[in-house]
């Protein structure tokens, strides 16, 4: 029997990437649709649109949704906490369901479906507790804990975890909640308003700020890495490609942790530890093809 053919939504915070496919390969490789996020209603009904063609000519048997965050579990859609105002409350779930009836729809937070992909084909293939981070213009992450992304009261916020705000350093944080958090500290605008920069070429790999950078990654990954005991890191995201960082933060864990977790993965095997994505700018996607599947089961 054919695999089902899945809708899947990257519902990014700047852009939208729509594809459809029976397998995580042939979502990674097909032609996508992308376009801008703007308004909910115009984005929303061009992203649609596209999908109902697609669905005119082989029905789609299920839609997965990845979405910027912060989401809402109950009404699938955007919390009102979001920054981004016309989008506060709006539904995923009620535009779908408008659109295409009542076809089975799964639905997450982006960074979440990320660590989902990775989990089930990428750098965390089958590895039972999975943390995926990704540092760009801001930090996210998802928890993957036995095939299924962790939720409870909301769902993780690893950007804005307590790091040690270095001595050193008197940028204040970006972050309009809490100042100095991760995000605050360590994100790609956080990178670029410390050091007053406003793009251009990046900062090169010997600037202090990478050694700033890794202090904060690494009080990141020690608290993934003691709270949650995963099998494995993954961090993710535009300021990862720095040469050399990722070096740099797995030395720091495994000599902050001192041998205190005495196994090969944080010792003597920490390159296999902490590592970069496999599925690179795809994992939204495929994480939500993967959202769509499950929605099936
Ligand atoms: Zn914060």
């Amino acid at each position: 029997m054919a695999e089902p053919r899945i809708g899947a939504i990257e519902a990014g915070g700047t852009k939208m990437v729509v594809a459809v496919g029976r397998t995580p390969e042939e979502i990674r490789d097909a032609e996508r649709f992308i376009t801008p996020t703007t308004d909910p209603t115009d984005t929303m009904r061009r992203v649609l649109d596209w999908l109902r063609e697609q669905h005119d000519d082989d029905p789609l048997q299920a839609i997965g949704v990845a979405s910027f965050g912060p989401v809402d579990f109950v009404r699938r859609g955007i919390a009102h906490s979001t920054p981004k105002l016309l989008w506060r409350g709006v539904s995923w779930a009620d535009a779908i369901g408008a659109a295409f009836g009542d076809i089975p729809l799964g639905f997450d937070t982006d960074t979440g479906a990320a660590a989902l992909a990775e989990q089930r084909w990428g750098a965390g293939r089958d590895q039972d507790v999975v943390v995926y981070v990704t540092i760009g213009t801001g930090i996210g992450g998802g928890l993957v804990v036995d095939g299924r992304i962790v939720h409870g009261l909301l769902h993780p916020e690893f950007g804005h975890m307590v790091v040690r705000h270095r001595p050193e350093d008197d940028f204040p944080g970006t972050c309009p909640s809490h100042g100095d958090c991760l995000e605050g500290l360590a994100s790609g605008e956080s990178v670029k308003r410390r050091w007053h920069r406003t793009g251009g070429p990046q900062l090169p790999p010997d600037h202090p700020a990478w050694d700033l950078e890794s202090h904060y990654l690494v009080d990141a990954v020690v608290n993934i890495v003691t709270i949650t005991a995963a099998h494995v890191v993954i961090l993710g995201g535009g300021v990862m490609s720095v040469p050399g960082l990722l070096e740099r933060v797995r030395s720091g864990v495994r000599d902050h942790l001192n041998g205190y977790l005495d196994v090969p993965a944080l010792t003597t095997d920490i390159d296999h530890y902490i590592v970069s994505p496999q599925l690179g700018s795809a994992a939204g996607a495929v994480g939500a093809f993967a959202l769509g599947r499950d929605a099936l089961a």
